[in-house]
């Protein structure tokens, strides 16, 4: 088994005396630095003034400009959206990347794909907790923690382990386990991992059987609840107790339709689309067709956007949710938005 780190593995000198700062305070940034902040550490937020800087400052933390924090900051964790941090890093962090700092990262795409490029004189690794932001900090506060992968990609200090497991240890990641991997691995894995499964291959299954249902004449809100309101309630099985675990608790009727028909819908011809879908990310097609599609404002993002909102799924699933407002209690609306 690959070496994981819990925390007791960790030193906790390594980040001693040292400002982090976190720049961005959306989904992953909320929660670094609440969580950094309960764990001891100190922390500047920086965001530009808006509702961020006033959340920031509400939850008790200083909170300044991106330049400001870049400035104070030892350690520079990087959490504003994937495709708005080049142009970011090259006004307000790059000028007070001074030798000796510690630039930081939730996710290798910038790096990997070549679109921020670090000076040779600092510290660079990732942090990224396998989880959206809002678990992060709901987790900490619940005494647990996400699991977290962790890489170094420049160690100039010979300290950049250290200060990458003491920094994944401080949002609470330890409790849960982390795991060294690379940029490239972490990068591509992601990629993969949100759109053949978790992200795209979900939402696609999700809609087919809909869809199936409904054109075979089924009942829309009967469609709603069978193919996606039970998903996780087979979800949460799966991830306390594997596939075993969640087949330990559907009838054997269930099991034996899983082992029969799940092959004949994810099948062999699947899987080779997935190697595809995996190529694209390798090969960097899909980070050029991203980074161009965000200089182009979005063009195709926005009208997908808008078409899958109106779906029927969305608009039966709208209407039943409102009546079960226990669904999403106590979520912050980015919460249900937020990417993984
Ligand atoms: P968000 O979309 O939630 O980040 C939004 C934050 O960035 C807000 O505070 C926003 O401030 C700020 N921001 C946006 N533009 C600017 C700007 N021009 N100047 C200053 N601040 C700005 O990001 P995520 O948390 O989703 O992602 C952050 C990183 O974490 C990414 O690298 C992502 O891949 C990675 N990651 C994310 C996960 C997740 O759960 N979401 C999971 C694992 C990794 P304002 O309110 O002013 O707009
Ligand atoms: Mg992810
Ligand atoms: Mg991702």
């Amino acid at each position: 088994m690959a070496k994981m780190y819990y925390n007791q593995d960790v030193n906790d000198q390594a980040l001693k005396g040292q400002t982090i700062a976190v720049i961005g305070y959306g989904s992953q940034g909320h929660a670094h630095a609440q969580n950094l902040n309960d764990s001891g550490f100190k922390v500047v937020v920086g965001v530009r003034p808006g509702k961020s800087f006033d959340q920031a400052k509400a939850d008790g933390l200083e909170v300044a400009t991106v330049a400001e924090a870049a400035q104070a900051g030892d350690v520079i964790m990087v959490l504003v959206p994937d495709e708005r941090q080049t142009q970011i890093y090259e006004e307000s962090i790059k000028p007070h990347l001074t030798a000796g700092k510690s630039l930081v990262f939730a996710h290798g795409f910038n790096v990997h794909f070549n679109q921020i490029v670090p000076p040779k004189d600092v510290d660079v690794f990732l942090v990224a907790p396998k989880g959206p932001g809002h678990l992060v900090r709901r987790t900490f506060e619940a005494g647990a923690g996400v699991p977290a992968l962790f890489a170094v990609h420049q160690d100039v200090s010979g300290n950049a382990k250290d200060t990458a497991l003491a920094y994944a240890k401080g949002v609470g990641a330890a409790r849960a386990g982390i795991l060294e991997t690379t940029f490239k691995e972490e990068t591509e894995t992601d990629l993969f991992g949100e759109q053949a499964v978790l992200c795209g291959g979900v939402t696609s299954l999700v809609k087919a059987g809909f869809e199936t249902l409904v054109e075979a004449g089924y009942q829309p809100e009967l469609a709603y609840f069978e193919c996606l309101h039970e998903l996780k309630l087979i979800v949460d099985l799966m991830y306390e107790g594997g596939m075993s675990g969640m087949r330990y608790s559907i009838s054997d009727t269930a099991q034996w339709g899983d082992f029969v028909s799940g092959p004949r819908i994810v099948d062999a011809d699947t899987k080779a689309r997935m190697k595809d879908v995996l190529t694209d990310i390798q090969t960097g097609k899909f980070a050029k067709g991203w980074l161009l599609e965000n200089q182009l404002n979005r063009p195709e993002f926005t009208a997908i956007e808008n078409a899958e909102a109106e779906h029927q799924i969305e608009q039966v699933g709208r209407e039943l949710r409102a009546m079960m407002p226990f669904v999403n209690e106590n979520k912050k609306p980015k919460e249900v938005a937020a990417n993984v």
